[in-house]
């Protein structure tokens, strides 16, 4: 595929107009300013990107060199088009699509207890898949391609995720109480078995995690063999952190006075590689930790403030270099996994709640939505849109009215632009979503799945 002419959010987070950009065998193959199919400029290319798409077998073999349309099939028209790395969401439980528009206006433990539980308790792992399922579409429809997720029947939803042609970091979350050891537990087995078919799965595409629900769901003993056994398989961890003042207060409580980010600390946990979702309740030594520990936040503003919890300190996690990324969470709790409105948040809620508003960049907040979010689920060769990166890109129609003028297309972007202005998601160059369509994913069985599967839950409870 060949994007003609095309404006491109480069590595810097600031948009380029009048690019062209190849894609071969699910990598960015041409990324330039020059018609690669002029003859000479693509094999001129002093990166070399002919020659390293010759030697992986790209194209057709018999084609001449010189001639780069030998090598990218479709062309793309990018006029009135923006061509950016696509979204990764870091923070998921993708599953409870299921309940979306189902616990409402609550505070957050009776929305726990009262609904989320309850009805939890009633899903099937074919209920699991299809919530992935139809997570997966809604996704690809907003540009995101790959997503960090956290529920039960990990397997199932991996199952979803491959044939959607996305990516995910899959982790189980159960309740990891008591002290023992969690070798002797039936988790370990399933997460021994959950490596063995699906750790690096679809080239890649799926990763295994090991998740520890959040601080008062798990015991220490348990952190320490769950970060053992990480450390061990060479696994990235995936926990809730600090989300309510309650749960740091409680902490507090049980651990002589240590704040979870405090009490995590001490166990060793993060000297694993860690993405932490929410990091809302934080004190300047909590922030210091996350910076110097390079645990990557995974901010959920939208799921913050619907359940109010709070804003994390984004602005303060910035200045002092810690990582941040983005999540939707649950369905439950958005209600919608198009990260965009997660994005424009992140940008915009700060100004308002530090009453300064220079706080968080557009450009900081592209960066937590794509290159960020790919390096904390350690998908180094995603989230830009460069050569030899992998091809997970999404096209936004920039034709429409909130987009003119482009004097800045970066602040359109942020600012005026939409998720439903993505045309097209490729996930390491598949196309996952395009023009309404979704070529891995049957949509209309998905939904139906989905709203039958919800009514009968309703009606069991
Ligand atoms: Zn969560």
């Amino acid at each position: 595929m060949l994007f003609a002419d095309v404006s491109v959010l480069d590595e810097n987070f600031d948009v380029v107009p009048h690019q062209w950009v190849g894609v071969c065998d699910g990598r960015v193959a041409y990324v330039g300013a020059a018609d690669p199919r002029v003859s000479g400029s693509y094999a001129a290319d002093p990166r070399g990107a002919t020659a390293s798409a010759a030697s992986q077998g790209v194209g057709t073999q018999a084609a001449d060199p010189h001639d780069a349309s030998a090598y990218f099939g479709e062309v793309i028209e990018g006029a009135g088009r923006l061509l950016m790395p696509a979204l990764y969401n870091c923070h998921a439980h993708s599953p409870m699509v299921l309940l979306r528009g189902y616990a409402e206006n609550l505070p957050l433990q009776r929305w726990l207890n009262e609904k989320c539980f309850p009805f939890e308790a009633k899903m099937t792992a074919d209920d699991c898949y299809w919530g992935t399922l139809l997570a997966c579409a809604e996704m690809a429809r907003f540009g995101v391609v790959s997503f960090s997720d956290m529920y039960y029947n990990a397997e199932r939803s991996a199952q979803a995720v491959m044939e959607s042609g996305m990516k995910a970091s899959l982790g189980s979350a159960p309740v990891l109480l008591g002290d023992t050891p969690f070798a002797e537990r039936v988790e370990y087995a399933q997460t021994e078995e959950m490596i063995r078919q699906w750790h690096g799965a679809g080239d890649g595409r799926i990763h295994v995690d090991c998740a520890l629900h959040s601080e008062y769901l798990t015991t220490e003993p348990v952190v320490r063999d769950v970060t053992a056994f990480a450390k061990e398989r060479g696994l990235r961890l995936h926990i809730h952190l600090s989300e309510t003042a309650k749960e740091v207060a409680e902490c507090r409580e049980r651990h002589g006075g240590l704040s979870p980010v405090a009490y995590f600390e001490s166990t060793g946990l993060f000297e694993e590689p860690v993405t932490a979702a929410h990091c809302v309740w934080l004190d300047e030594a909590d922030m210091d930790i996350l910076a110097y520990r390079g645990v990557f936040v995974a901010n959920n503003p939208a799921s913050n403030m619907k359940l109010g919890s709070g804003f994390a300190p984004i602005p303060r996690l910035l200045e002092k270099g810690a990582k941040v990324c983005l999540g939707s969470d649950g369905m439950a709790s958005n209600n919608n996994h198009n990260l965009f409105h997660d994005m424009y948040l992140q940008a915009m809620i700060y100004k308002g709640a530090t009453l300064d508003p220079t706080a968080v960049t557009p450009q900081q907040a592209l960066q937590a939505a794509t290159r960020t979010g790919a390096l904390s689920q350690g998908r180094e060769d995603c989230g830009l849109v460069k050569e030899g990166m992998r091809a997970d890109l999404c096209l936004l129609d920039v034709a429409g009215p909130s987009w003119c003028p482009a004097t800045d297309m970066t602040y359109n972007l942020v600012y005026a632009g939409s998720g439903s202005d993505v045309v097209m998601t490729l996930c390491d160059g598949q196309v996952v979503y395009r023009d309404g369509a979704f070529p891995t994913i049957d949509l209309e069985r998905a939904k139906a799945e989905c709203a039958a599967r919800t009514q009968r839950i309703l009606g069991e409870l």
